[in-house]
């Protein structure tokens, strides 16, 4: 059980928190500011059993600029060469435009996509259950996992469910 996975998704859903508490070292910088993780920044699970090299993958939302194309193209191609894609959103926020840019790009990966719901921890049950009917249908997900990247709700039963994927 070895591979690499990409997290995508709009800039302060959780993808360095995510990183850090999954590997367990401070390797991806955490900050409240989008764009501090320009580049992509590989944390890498290790047991005696499976290793996961996580990607983060900030490049891939809606550009402002010439270099924001190049960054998504950049960003877009790594897709490709992984083994399976994050895409995690935020359960405190409805679905919106930066989603919607992240999932219509995903249309051309053919690669598995877990959605994964972060800040589960900021929202009430019935409130997930109505963030997890938003996205369902927006692309054909391997798995749904609800987590907390925050406090780690969730976050053992995906690494292991990624890891039997593998
Ligand atoms: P990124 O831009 O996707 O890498 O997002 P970050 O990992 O930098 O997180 C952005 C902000 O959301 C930080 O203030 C984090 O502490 C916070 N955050 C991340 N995950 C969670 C979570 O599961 N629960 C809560 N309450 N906050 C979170
Ligand atoms: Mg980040």
């Amino acid at each position: 059980h070895s591979g690499f996975i990409a997290i995508v998704g709009r800039p302060n859903v959780g993808k360095s928190t995510f990183l850090n508490r999954a590997v367990g070292d401070k390797i991806a910088i955490m900050s409240d500011k989008p764009q501090t993780t320009r580049n992509k920044i590989q944390g890498i699970y290790t047991t005696d059993d499976a290793q996961i090299v996580f990607i983060d993958t900030p490049g891939i939302h809606k550009p402002h600029s010439r270099l924001g194309d190049f960054m998504v193209d950049s960003a877009l191609s790594t897709l490709n060469e992984v083994d399976a894609v994050m895409f995690m959103v935020n359960a405190t926020q409805k679905r919106g435009r930066g989603d919607d840019f992240i999932i219509n790009r995903l249309k051309d990966v053919k690669k598995p996509i877990y959605l994964i719901i972060n800040k589960i921890d900021q929202v009430h049950p019935d409130h997930l259950l109505e963030i997890m009917d938003d996205y369902r249908d927006s692309l054909e997900y391997k798995d749904v996992f609800p987590i907390s990247a925050l406090n780690g709700n969730n976050v053992p039963e995906l690494i292991q469910q990624l890891i039997a994927d593998l």
